[in-house]
């Protein structure tokens, strides 16, 4: 499945090169924003990428990847440890109740909490099958069309402080995807003002999730320690019907 045959050695290396664009862009962000290149995560989001091309990354340096569904999420991650890398599984879809005992079986943090019946479904998942703590992001809607996914601001709290007071979980953050037809910089200082909000009642909470390919520069120039590539770094998807919000 890896770097065995030509292609797969074509492809881990225009993974290297893409990899190392990134990187420079990155670093430029950080610079301009005064902010330590340390301090900003990259999540390599592989949906709809096959498991080898997690392996390359893995090889390359980039353990945490990002998933939007668990059906292909569950699948790859096996493969891949099967073929022996070790990746860090983060889940960035909607959940769905009944996706959370197996997302809970292979994720190291899920990005996506957004509502009370997923932390209670999530936390029983935890509790059941893990002895750790599963660090979790509350999802916000900035633009309150949660039908998108995403906690509206006024339920913000009262989310927070469910997954405090749950067991199995431990709130690392939040997380958000500008809306469409918003300005990234607009989208970003009100995710800021949010993150900032909740650290006072949970000030443990110090994940900021946010940025694509499209608009990471902006959410580094925010604050975001955490930014989710795909396009960018894995090349174009075919991935009509994802929904990324
Ligand atoms: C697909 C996806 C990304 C990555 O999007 P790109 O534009 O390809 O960088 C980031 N976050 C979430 C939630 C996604 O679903």
């Amino acid at each position: 499945m890896t770097a065995g045959n030509d292609d797969g050695a074509r492809r881990r290396e225009e993974l290297r090169g893409n990899l190392a664009q990134v990187r420079v862009e990155i670093a430029e962000a950080c610079r301009r924003a005064g902010r330590r290149e340390s301090d900003v995560e990259l999540i390599a989001v592989t949906k709809t990428f096959p498991a080898a091309d997690v392996c390359h990354l893995v090889a390359l340096g980039v353990a945490d990847v990002g998933e939007n569904r668990d059906q292909e999420a569950a699948a790859k991650a096996e493969a891949v440890a099967t073929a022996g890398f070790e990746a860090r599984w983060h889940f960035v879809g909607r959940l769905q109740r009944n996706k959370c005992r197996s997302v809970a079986g292979y994720a190291h943090m899920v990005h996506s909490v957004d509502r009370p019946a997923i932390a209670t479904a999530l936390n029983s998942a935890v509790e059941s099958q893990r002895d750790d703590r599963l660090p979790v992001l509350l999802q916000l809607s900035l633009d309150e069309d949660t039908a998108r996914g995403g906690v509206a601001e006024s339920e913000d709290q009262p989310l927070a402080e469910q997954v405090m007071g749950a067991g199995g979980l431990r709130l690392a953050g939040v997380m958000a995807v500008a809306p469409r037809d918003w300005e990234p910089a607009k989208a970003f200082d009100c995710l800021a003002v949010r993150a900032s909000r909740l650290r006072q009642i949970a000030p443990e909470a110090t994940v900021v999730s946010a940025g694509m390919s499209g608009d990471f520069e902006t959410a580094i120039a925010y604050g975001a320690t955490m930014i989710r590539l795909g396009g960018k770094l894995l090349g174009r998807r075919h991935d009509v019907g994802y929904p990324v919000g």
